[in-house]
């Protein structure tokens, strides 16, 4: 029930509003893996609809947030201007796994899809999902690594008996209180991941969740844009998009899809782009959960767009002084780089990300053993200042043209201060 969840304490001293927590939570809540992101789709969509923000489904089934058709899409792209159109981008998938086939009434054979824990896995707890929701639960046997050791291949499901795991979790967190057994369903409809006491709950200013790589990223991006078009309807639209992503785990594949449909590409000669990737990133030294959100400058395949970086270490330094993080999160690669790729300048904000992809390398609750399966968990300040950010990078007049100009100026001036010297 996140019981305990009392909005008007939160947020005192940022901008996380009870009805901020509120969408997060609902986002957390939804059943997630690479390719089957219907929940957090029909969740992001209904929330969109009811606040009017325009969106629409591009041909990979990634959610464009922004613009209402692939039309309106293009009018924005090609538009003359010298502010940049921000393409903010986060991931709606989280690593899980698909059914495979049924090898007995009880025993389903899994294949997994992006990254997880490669230990203690045998009797971990799974939640199982398909299109209608939560399905079940069950325990991992017969785990087989990839080749290279660091995920999980297949696996077998054994399925909890009706009803008892679904109580608890119903109890706890927001699985619906009388879920259908999956015996019935044809095998590949069903999908899941690591279970913990409920999909999302809160201590303190922690979240703990199934996921919060990466719709803690999708939840700032709806939020920003709740925010830019909540109020009255100007006659332009903002220079913003959101690209909801499917399919980020096994490689970045809705980003690559949609970058390949050459839409963005269509800004060439009429207005600079920049994409902002939003990601909740493995803490690192120098990037810890509740020091504030990460300026990050670069993955684990590159570093990123030096000008635009600038803009946003300026704009952090305004707006959370002392209160954010800067370095380069090489514990993965993200969406910038495919952008990059593509030869957008990019940039990136991470949020601190405890256990990462449920590999308790932090432990903590309902984290057994180390190592093991452990709940992701974030924290709730992180996420405000996350929200801050994106804010302020949508703020028009940035020196996105030329972010090195005071920079030059202070440089120029040393230069005429010794130059009596040389
Ligand atoms: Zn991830």
């Amino acid at each position: 029930m996140l019981s305990g969840i009392e909005g008007g304490e939160l947020g005192s001293d940022r901008i996380m509003k009870a009805q901020h927590l509120d969408l997060l939570l609902d986002i957390l809540a939804q059943p997630t893996a690479p390719f089957r992101e219907e929940h957090v789709i029909a969740t992001v969509s209904r929330v969109l609809e009811q606040a009017r923000v325009p969106f629409f489904t591009d041909p990979l089934g990634n959610l464009v947030v922004g613009a209402a058709s692939q039309s309106e899409y293009l009018r924005l792209v090609r538009e003359k201007s010298t502010e940049p159109l921000r393409v903010f981008i986060a991931h709606m998938d989280h690593p899980g796994f698909h059914g495979v086939e049924w090898l007995a009434p009880r025993r389903l054979k899994v294949q997994w899809h992006g990254g997880a824990p490669v230990k203690h896995l045998t009797g971990a707890s799974v939640w199982l999902a398909d299109s209608h929701g939560w399905t079940g639960s069950g325990t991992l046997a017969r785990v087989k690594l990839t080749a290279s050791k660091r995920t999980i291949d297949t696996a077998e499901v054994r399925i909890d008996a009706q009803g008892r795991a679904i109580a608890k979790g119903a109890a706890r967190g927001r699985m619906p209180e009388a879920a259908d057994a999956p015996l019935d369903l044809p095998a590949s409809t069903l999908y899941g991941g690591f279970r913990f006491r409920a999909p999302v709950w809160r201590s303190g200013k922690k979240l703990y969740t199934k996921a919060a790589d990466d719709l803690v990223g999708v939840f700032a991006i709806v939020a920003t844009a709740l925010a830019l078009f909540g109020k009255r309807r100007a006659a332009r639209p903002p220079p913003f998009l959101g690209l909801l992503t499917r399919a980020e785990e096994v490689g970045f594949i809705g980003a690559i899809g949609h970058f390949d449909l050459g839409w963005l590409a269509q800004s060439q000669g009429r207005r600079p782009v920049v994409c902002v990737s939003l990601e909740a990133s493995r803490t690192l030294p120098g990037a810890i959960v509740g020091k504030g959100p990460v300026v990050r400058l670069g993955d684990r395949r590159t570093v990123f767009n030096p000008g635009a970086l600038k803009v946003l270490a300026d704009v952090a330094e305004q707006v959370l002084p002392g209160t954010h993080q800067r370095r380069i999160m090489d514990g993965g690669t993200c969406e910038a780089t495919a952008a990059t790729a593509y030869g957008f300048p990019s940039i990136g904000i991470s949020v601190p990300l405890g256990n990462y992809h449920n590999q308790g390398f932090e432990g903590g609750p309902d984290c057994k053993r180390r190592d093991g399966p452990a709940p992701e968990f974030v924290h709730l300040d992180d996420i405000a200042g996350e929200l801050e950010l994106c804010r302020a990078l949508m703020k028009t007049g940035l020196p996105w043209d030329d972010p090195w100009k005071k920079q030059r100026q202070l440089l120029q001036k040393n230069l005429r201060h010794y130059r009596k010297l040389l």
